[in-house]
């Protein structure tokens, strides 16, 4: 099996969008410019190198890449000259793709292609463009240079300048269920349990159910479930949650906004267990013992969502979980 066969393999969520676009390639009606739209970690980015690998191969098979010419093996290490990816750059502040970026891709675009008949360009987290640089990009979407082919990867697409958008096709990319997830977890050598209770946090994303996975994500989603179940039995010390806000204090306010969003689930799940498919299905027995009355698990969830909004200043992190578990605390009474 060729390389980017295995990477087709991987792509188990959005298997039928991706033939789709194969069969385009195959037809020679790809577009000149694409969006690829939906959550991080649901295969995209592996789309889209697929893609650029058919477009760029010198002896495709039914629109796909043979993964053995030339072409394919510089795609494959992102080397072919006709090949180009702009990327999000990273600072202590913030992510984002700026014009200068935006600018040497374009001096690229300009040029003929070299080694094929076309250029593919890729543009990852495209909603990170600032303003300056969207425009930039949209002079050149607006007149694309002649053989060149425009593949926008995006988690926000309504984020995106309406002008790039209405430019655009946009394929859609679907959420994974639990099921494909775990499965895909356990062909990875993830034992069974840990597999299903990555699979039911990692909100259909893949990727995040990787990411999880390595940074002890699963024992976030206990220590919510842990505190719940104190807070509901009047369990909950002072020294309790002064502990735990000596363990958020370490967190980062992504880790802290991942505990804000487990609580707020675990108390649909108890809230709606009778009406509503549960998130946290796995977590059934424990969750049916936990007896908080409806109205105080709405003056909960309220709490919650204020917390969120509150976690976007610049608040001390360990000071806004000890005054969120307090609050949860008094309204239990
Ligand atoms: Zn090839």
């Amino acid at each position: 099996m060729n390389d980017f066969k295995l990477k087709k393999r991987n792509l188990f969520g959005n298997a039928a969008t991706i033939e789709h676009l194969l069969k385009n390639i195959a037809e020679e009606k790809f577009p000149h410019a694409v969006i690829f739209a939906g959550i991080e970690g649901i295969g995209k980015r592996l789309a889209a190198e697929i893609c650029a690998a058919a477009l760029l191969c010198d002896n495709p098979i039914d629109g796909e890449a043979c993964g053995v010419c030339e072409s394919c093996r510089l795609v494959a290490a992102h080397t072919h000259p006709d090949f180009y990816i702009v990327e999000a750059e990273t600072t202590k502040t913030a992510r984002n793709i700026k014009i200068g970026q935006i600018r040497d891709m374009q001096a690229e675009a300009s040029l003929r292609p070299i080694n094929s008949s076309r250029r593919v360009i890729i543009l990852d987290g495209a909603e990170l463009m600032n303003n300056a640089a969207a425009n930039c990009l949209l002079k050149t979407i607006e007149e694309p240079p002649s053989q060149t082919i425009f593949i926008l990867l995006t988690a926000s697409r309504s984020s995106l300048l309406m002008t790039i958008r209405s430019r655009c096709r946009t394929i859609n990319f679907d959420k994974l269920t639990p099921a494909q997830i775990r499965d895909a977890l356990i062909e990875r050598g993830v034992e069974q349990s840990e597999a299903t209770r990555l699979s039911v946090i990692a909100d259909g994303s893949f990727g995040r159910a990787l990411k999880l996975k390595d940074s002890g994500g699963a024992q976030l989603r206990e220590t919510a479930l842990d505190t719940l179940e104190k807070i509901s039995r009047a369990k909950l010390t002072n020294e309790d949650i002064f502990t735990l806000g000596a363990t958020v204090a370490d967190w980062s306010r992504e880790m802290f906004a991942d505990f804000l969003t487990h609580v707020q689930k675990i108390l649909r799940d108890i809230c709606f267990a009778e009406v509503l498919e549960p998130h946290n299905f796995d977590l059934a027995p424990r969750l049916h013992e936990i007896k908080i009355p409806e109205r105080k698990i709405f003056a909960m969830l309220e709490t919650g969502a204020e917390f969120y909004r509150r976690l976007k200043s610049n608040a001390n992190l360990r000071l806004l979980a000890e005054a969120y578990l307090f609050r949860l605390k008094k309204i239990i009474g």
